[in-house]
């Protein structure tokens, strides 16, 4: 106990508290800029149990925000979730730490949420978002909701039943082109940082059971023109189709899209039409007559027609040098399979 004897001594958390956050189980999901923050920060604290969820690979253009990574990771092209894992260890060996190199969608978003504590969002999406929140209701489970994009982000802690979810607030989705996205609007590093670090403070009054200490409602903070909002929600909506009438039809649109246009990075990820274990040695020497191929025990990465495909073991593979769905599918088929 003696490494948390600084939050210990807080009067809020005390030996109890560390007790249970030692106990308690989160999911991660998206380990980027957000998601760095919250499992650093998550980790650091003593939770038991740390699933990271996350479906990219390290970048160079990631190390300006997403602390976990350094260049040998991008070097490497190694999976998020496992560079940061190995990284986590360091901090601290007594987490138990589960890098799931998936994904979150509507096919496994149960079995990687079922016996979570906490669930927290560090996706870069509505689409994964969606998804989220209609897990999270339909299985009890509560969540904090946190974006960041250009200067600012938001925050907000949502527990099924008692609070609104993200439906009460944002009904739908936005529309394509509706929101700034990293593409257009960028993302000031320290902001990630702030809005992580304050949901992350959520998490552990959920993880001690300080509920009556929430920060319920939506919290939007600008950093960069000095603004802090708090929209105060405080009971969800009586018509909410997803916490009132538990309807999930995010959790419910089986399969999902085939090709997603991936934020900032001039990549498309395809997921294979049958999910399933691809032997990426066989694939290495097969594709090693067509282009260049590198590999790790994670995942290979082929150069071929000026583009990058990375195949993961999952059959997923995002196809960078490309924003177009259609090409990337076709790139797929060519060289992966259908
Ligand atoms: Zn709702």
């Amino acid at each position: 106990m003696d490494r948390y004897s600084r939050q210990t001594i807080f009067p809020e958390i005390g030996p109890d508290g560390q007790r249970r956050l030692l106990g308690s189980r989160v999911t991660l999901v998206g380990c980027g800029a957000l998601g760095t923050v919250l499992a650093n920060v998550l980790v650091r604290a003593g939770v038991g149990t740390l699933r990271i969820v996350d479906r990219d690979y390290v970048e160079l253009s990631n190390l300006q925000r997403q602390i976990l990574f350094d260049e040998d990771d991008a070097r490497d092209g190694l999976p998020k979730a496992t560079a940061a894992a190995t990284k986590l260890a360091r901090i601290n060996s007594e987490i138990l730490l589960e890098p799931i190199v998936e994904d979150f969608g509507p096919d496994n978003a149960e079995r990687l949420v079922h016996d979570a504590d906490v669930v927290l969002d560090g996706t870069d999406n509505f689409e994964a978002r969606y998804v989220v929140n209609d897990v999270c209701v339909k299985l009890g489970r509560p969540w904090v909701y946190a974006a960041a994009i250009g200067s600012y982000g938001v925050v907000m802690p949502i527990v099924p039943g008692e609070t609104p979810c993200l439906r009460c607030v944002f009904p739908q989705p936005p529309g394509a082109g509706a929101v700034d996205t990293c593409d257009t609007a960028g993302v000031l590093g320290p902001v990630p940082g702030v809005i992580a670090n304050l949901a992350a403070t959520e998490a552990i009054k959920l993880l001690v059971g300080a509920r009556e200490h929430l920060a319920l409602g939506l919290l939007w903070l600008d950093a960069w023109y000095n603004t802090i909002q708090r929209t105060p929600i405080t009971a969800p909506v009586v018509d909410c189709p997803t916490c009132q009438q538990r309807t999930f039809e995010f959790l419910d649109g089986a399969g999902g899209r085939r090709a997603t246009t991936l934020c900032g990075r001039d990549a498309v990820q395809v997921r294979p039409t049958r999910p399933g274990e691809l032997a990426l040695d066989a694939l290495a020497e097969r594709l090693s007559a067509v282009g260049t191929v590198r590999s790790n025990p994670h995942l290979l990465r082929l150069t071929v027609e000026g583009h990058d495909l990375t195949i993961f073991r999952d059959g997923r593979a995002i196809v960078k040098g490309t924003g177009d769905p259609t090409v990337a599918r076709s790139l797929y088929a060519r060289y992966v399979g259908t």
